[in-house]
Formats: C-alpha cells, structure tokens, sequence
C-alpha cells in the first residue's frame, strides 16, 4: 500500500491515487521549492490550474526535480476567462509553455458557469469542450473531464460531447459530499477528485476528527485523507510545508471501520460548503 497506487480512468489511462494541490501555491521560489519537495519525497500527480497563475512554477519543479515524465500526472485546468474553441487552443498552448510539457495528462473545465458567460453556459462549455477534444485527439492532452459541474451541466455537455469526461473534480470532504453528483458521475463511469479535501483547514477544530486521530494513532488530516481514499474519491490535499507534505502522504497504510467512515460522512456541515457553480460571483 502506498502512494504509488492507481484509478484507471474510463479511457484507459491511469492516474495515481492521491495528488498534490496547488491552489494558492505561490508563484515564485517558496512555490517552486514546495512542488520539488512534493515530487522528491514520491508524489506523481499535481493538480494546477490556468487561474492560479502558477503553472510557470509547476514546470519550474517538474524541470528542477527531472523525474522522468511519463511517470508524472500532470493537471490544469481551462479558466472561467476563455471562451470558444480558438481561444481555447490558444490558452491550452500557453499552458503548455508554461508548464514546458509536450502533453498534459487532464485538462478539466474549471466552473460550468462561469459569471461572465452565465447566459449561454450550454454553448461556452461545449465549445471549450470540443477544444479539448481537438488537442486529445492530437495527443497533447492524454484525458479531458470537468469541475464544479453538476448533473445538469452533465448531461448539456454530453448533447454535444464525442468523448465523454473521465473526471469530475467537486469539493469532497466529511459532511460535505453532494451525493446526487457523486451517484450520477459513477453511472457515467467517471472518477470524483475531491478538491479542497481537507477543508481549507476547517477539519483541525473538529473533535470527532480529533479523537479518530487518537484512535488509529494518525493526525487529523490522515484520518479526513484515509476516508477520502475509502469513499473511492482521488484527494488532492495542498500544502507547502514539508511535513505536512510528507504527512499527507502516510495514507497507505491504515483502514478506517466502517462505522468510523459513517461518523466522518455524518459530519454535515462541519467542514465547510461546497459553492452553487450556477451562482459563484466568478
Ligand atoms: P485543502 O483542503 O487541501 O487545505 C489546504 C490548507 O490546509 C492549507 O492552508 C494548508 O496549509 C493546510 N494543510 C495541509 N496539510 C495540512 C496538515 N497536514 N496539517 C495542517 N494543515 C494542513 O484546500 P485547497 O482548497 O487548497 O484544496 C486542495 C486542492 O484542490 C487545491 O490546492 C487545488 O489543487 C484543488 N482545488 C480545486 C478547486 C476547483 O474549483 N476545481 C477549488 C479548490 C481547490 P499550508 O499550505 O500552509 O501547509
């Protein structure tokens, strides 16, 4: 059991279980020296998008680490700017520079609605989607899918989609999982990233989390991680502190009872919302 494991997506390709995120990484050296930790202590798989202004620093680190690429999994995603097939390409080819990649492994839509283009999201999303589809079928990118989007953004998109998304990444942590999405994206065949895994910190002050930390002898973001990991979800913990980016690892190697997952699934509320895609104010 360790970080090495896979999911295989529903067109074959495999990607390792847990990632690394990088949401509010910084883009500069204190950014850069993080990832290479990340990817020095044995993590293969960073999550990035074009709207954290940081994937000149992910291809800073996936250069300074040299580990060889087909063993890395590499994600970005399309930002809530870009709209329409060209521009797309257009900003898929920068994140390409950026990232200094021949490939990216998975490109996702970041929101389905965004505000900018509310009116007419069916149309910006398929758009987008046949961009996508473009540069998958080139090889450029290996897997295409989704975020934020809900089973009626779903089924819109596959009116229009030839290949159908391999992910959805939706905001997954205890007492926060949107069971309708979740059951429809696994009818559809399609694995859950949960983003924002830990809470964006709100687990640490919750004593039901606390006292399962002290049951199985691990802290409080091993024991939310581990859960993620038996609920069948992909984690994406973020941090830039090199413990805690070597503890976030150490999820392998325990199994949660069941009746300690229902606690931690019962938690609602407790560790923060997940946003309306169809109201975000982005
Ligand atoms: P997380 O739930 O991963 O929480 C990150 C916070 O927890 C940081 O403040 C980090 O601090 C802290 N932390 C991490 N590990 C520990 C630990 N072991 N002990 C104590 N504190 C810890 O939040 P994110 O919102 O960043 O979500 C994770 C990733 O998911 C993102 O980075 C991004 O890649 C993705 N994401 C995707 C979204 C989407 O719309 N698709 C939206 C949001 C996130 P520090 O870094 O200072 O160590």
């Amino acid at each position: 059991m360790t970080i090495d494991q896979t999911y295989k997506l529903n067109n074959n390709i495999e990607i390792p279980k847990l990632g690394y995120g990088t949401f509010q990484t910084p883009d500069d050296k204190k950014g850069v020296e993080a990832i290479v930790n990340a990817l020095k202590l044995g993590y293969r798989h960073i999550d990035t998008a074009q709207s954290y202004r940081n994937e000149e620093s992910v291809g800073e680190a996936i250069k300074l680490a040299a580990i060889p690429r087909e063993s890395l999994f590499i994600t970005t995603k399309v930002a809530n700017a870009v709209n329409g097939y060209e521009n797309t390409l257009v900003s898929l080819d920068d994140s390409l520079n950026k990232l200094g990649v021949d490939y990216i492994d998975l490109v996702l839509i970041h929101w389905p609605s965004p505000q900018r283009f509310r009116e007419q999201w069916q149309l910006r999303n398929s758009e987008v989607w046949r961009a996508l589809e473009t540069y998958y079928k080139q090889g450029k990118i290996k897997a295409i899918g989704i975020s934020n989007f809900k089973p009626h953004h779903i089924t819109e998109l596959l009116k229009t989609a030839t290949i159908p998304p391999v992910i959805n990444q939706i905001r997954l942590c205890p007492g926060d999982v949107d069971t309708e999405t979740v059951n429809f994206c696994r009818q559809q065949n399609m694995l859950l990233e949960a983003y924002s895994p830990l809470g964006q910190g709100l687990i640490f002050d919750v004593p039901e989390i606390q006292a399962l930390a002290e049951k199985y002898n691990k802290n409080v973001a091993q024991i939310t991680l581990r859960w993620s990991l038996q609920m069948g979800f992909l984690p994406l913990p973020k941090s830039i502190t090199l413990e805690r980016i070597k503890s976030n690892m150490a999820v392998f190697d325990f199994q949660l009872t069941e009746s300690d997952m229902a606690i931690l699934t019962n938690l609602t509320g407790r560790c923060g919302d997940s946003k309306d895609p169809d109201t975000v104010p982005f």
